[in-house]
């Protein structure tokens, strides 16, 4: 078998993920950092107008190169991201307690910042829903090699959806260059993972994928928090 078959068996199978969660599990969103991966799974909904909401978490510290995606997507495709962002007397009162940046003080202060900025607004943003969608791969980072294409999310109490679980980073690059699909220009300045801009920096060849993710912390603390409740971090169970 060939690498260019093997691609095609992973995009007809992400695919036809895709198109059984549209059918099974709605209400459905996808909710996309408007990285790479994320431009495909985007692609792949959109151009199938598959019934699956797609949204962002607006954490108000993105690139600019970030928010343009906005208007991209908007260009190509007629269509809105929604924006989830965080509460505002939140965000105010981390800043007037900790400083701006006090992210950088400890992994604590980081994760309580994401608990404000990503956390709460996902939640918000999955309420009521059955499934959710992301764009990470297995072969992102080491906190993501044991992931799932379909997990029981349980802090979220529904099923969360992996499509690109076993993605290779060429095969993003060759879903968005043969399609045509607009992508995140910071991936052109040496940044392979999207994430808000005081966190997030570029890499040199031959590091690590998410090496430019809060790349002052060890690896084992390198995701967002998102799946904490009560301040611990709560296992999904692959299904
Ligand atoms: S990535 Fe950085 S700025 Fe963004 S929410 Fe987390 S700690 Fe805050």
């Amino acid at each position: 078998m060939n690498e260019t078959s093997e691609y095609e068996i992973r995009l007809a199978n992400t695919v036809a993920i895709l198109e059984k969660i549209a059918s099974e599990f709605t209400p459905a969103v996808f909710a996309s950092s408007l990285a790479a991966e994320d431009m495909v799974l985007t692609d792949l909904i959109l151009r199938r107008q598959l019934n699956i909401g797609i949204f962002s978490l607006e954490t108000g510290r993105l690139h600019k190169e970030t928010l343009a995606m906005l208007d991209k997507i908007r260009a190509t495709y007629a269509v809105d991201i929604q924006l989830f962002k965080p509460n505002l007397a939140a965000v105010e009162d981390y800043v007037r307690q900790h400083g701006i940046n006090a992210f950088y003080d400890s992994v604590d202060m980081r994760k309580e910042c994401c608990r404000i900025r990503k956390v709460e607004p996902l939640n918000r943003a999955l309420k009521g829903k059955k499934a959710w969608i992301t764009g990470q791969r297995r072969a992102q980072s080491a906190t993501r090699t044991e992931l799932a294409v379909q997990e029981d999310d349980v802090a979220h109490a529904m099923q969360k959806f992996n499509p690109l679980a076993d993605w290779s980073e060429d095969d993003v690059w060759h879903y968005i260059r043969s399609n045509n699909v607009p992508y995140n220009a910071l991936h052109d300045k040496g940044y392979p993972s999207i994430g808000c801009e005081p966190c997030t920096r570029a890499i040199q060849p031959g590091e690590d994928i998410r090496a430019g993710r809060w790349w002052w912390e060890n690896p084992e603390s390198k995701e967002c928090g998102l799946h904490v409740v009560d301040g611990k971090l709560v296992r999904i169970k692959a299904i």
